[in-house]
């Protein structure tokens, strides 16, 4: 579904991303672990169409089986291609209710009735939105806010569901239900990227993973291999 080949970012005098090449299989949950400043973020960010300095490709193929070099595409036309992105943090509208959040995640679309059944979709992954839906995301719990950054990105209806962090800062009860529901996404039929800092949980729902080290790709295999890894369980999961 997406194959990077040879990514670098930059950011001014910074080489953040050093050529590294890696494969989303449709269908497939594709974690990338790496330490603070690894590059994950620069990463996403480049296939979600927000980095400016960037170069190699990022080839999707759309449903329609069309591959494409999306890499500087705006981010307007990589959403309408089916890909979306729940940033990290909380990078959701303060001032705006939890519904107002959801429906701008779906403002590429015109089809009433398709958004009003997502959003009902949306509300039955995370029934804590829908007792909510009223309130103003800026006095949601950071947890709350987590998870409506993830429904904002389903509400494109995208094929790929790219997640930054959804685990952070998450008490250890919500990030069960996090990684849950990436499951159940994911079972529903959307191929999804994680990047994460929890390298166990991430490890653990992944078919795939790579790792990252400053900038370049030091390891990658099955999740459940590299969790029986001597040189992961060392770095990323306390020995
Ligand atoms: P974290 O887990 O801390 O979010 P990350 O693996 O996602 O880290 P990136 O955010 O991709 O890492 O950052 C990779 C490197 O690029 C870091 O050294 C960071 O300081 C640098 N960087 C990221 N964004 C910018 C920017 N806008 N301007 C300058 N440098 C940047």
């Amino acid at each position: 579904m997406l194959k990077i080949e040879e990514l670098h970012v930059y950011y001014g005098g910074i080489h953040a991303v050093k050529g590294i090449s890696l494969h989303i299989p449709k269908g497939k949950i594709v974690t990338l672990i790496g330490a603070n400043g690894a590059g994950k973020s620069s990463t996403i960010r480049s296939i979600a169409g927000l980095v400016r300095s960037a170069k190699g490709k990022i080839l999707y193929t759309s449903n329609e089986g069309v591959e494409e070099n999306i890499l500087g595409k705006t981010p307007e036309f990589i959403v309408k291609k089916g890909i979306a992105m729940s940033p990290e943090g909380r990078r959701i509208l303060p001032h705006l209710t939890v519904e107002e959040n959801l429906l701008l995640g779906a403002y590429i679309r015109d089809d009433k009735e398709g958004i009003e059944k997502d959003m009902d979709h949306v509300y039955s992954l995370f029934p804590r939105l829908r007792e909510r839906a009223w309130q103003k995301g800026g006095t949601l719990s950071g947890g709350e806010q987590q998870m409506l950054a993830v429904g904002r990105a389903l509400m494109s209806r995208p094929d790929l569901v790219m997640m930054d962090e959804p685990s952070l800062g998450l008490a250890p009860m919500l990030v069960k239900e996090v990684f849950d529901i990436i499951r159940e996404i994911n079972a529903q039929g959307k191929t999804v990227l994680l990047v994460e800092q929890n390298a166990f949980a991430a490890l653990k729902v992944a078919h795939h993973a790579y790792i990252l080290e400053v900038g370049s790709i030091v390891l990658s295999g099955p999740g459940e291999d590299l969790l029986k890894n001597p040189r992961v369980k060392e770095a990323y999961l306390g020995g």
